[in-house]
């Protein structure tokens, strides 16, 4: 049996305000992330299993965030935590 952990799914926008990218994570409790992002500079497209861990996933509660590196650009896309995605506990 598996627990989801995390989810998001949200449209980024690029540095001209377009919104032209994609992320998508979808983290089970035990698994890594299962990642889908298209970048917004460049439009390079990625699904990938990710370690919940650091470079990817930054910071603690409120403040968390997660870190994505274009694998062809090299543009770094911060994906803020958002407040109603926290658990209550
Ligand atoms: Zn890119």
């Amino acid at each position: 049996m598996s627990d989801l952990e995390y989810v998001t799914n949200r449209d980024l926008t690029n540095s001209q305000g377009k919104s032209s990218g994609k992320i998508k994570i979808l983290k089970m409790h035990g698994e890594d992330a299962q990642v889908e992002f298209v970048c917004p500079e460049c439009g390079f497209k990625k699904d990938s299993r990710v370690k919940w861990m650091e470079p990817f996933v930054n910071g603690a509660g409120s403040g968390q965030y997660f870190l994505l590196v274009c694998g062809k650009c090299n543009q770094k896309t911060k994906i803020l935590r958002l407040k109603k995605e926290l658990k209550k506990k």
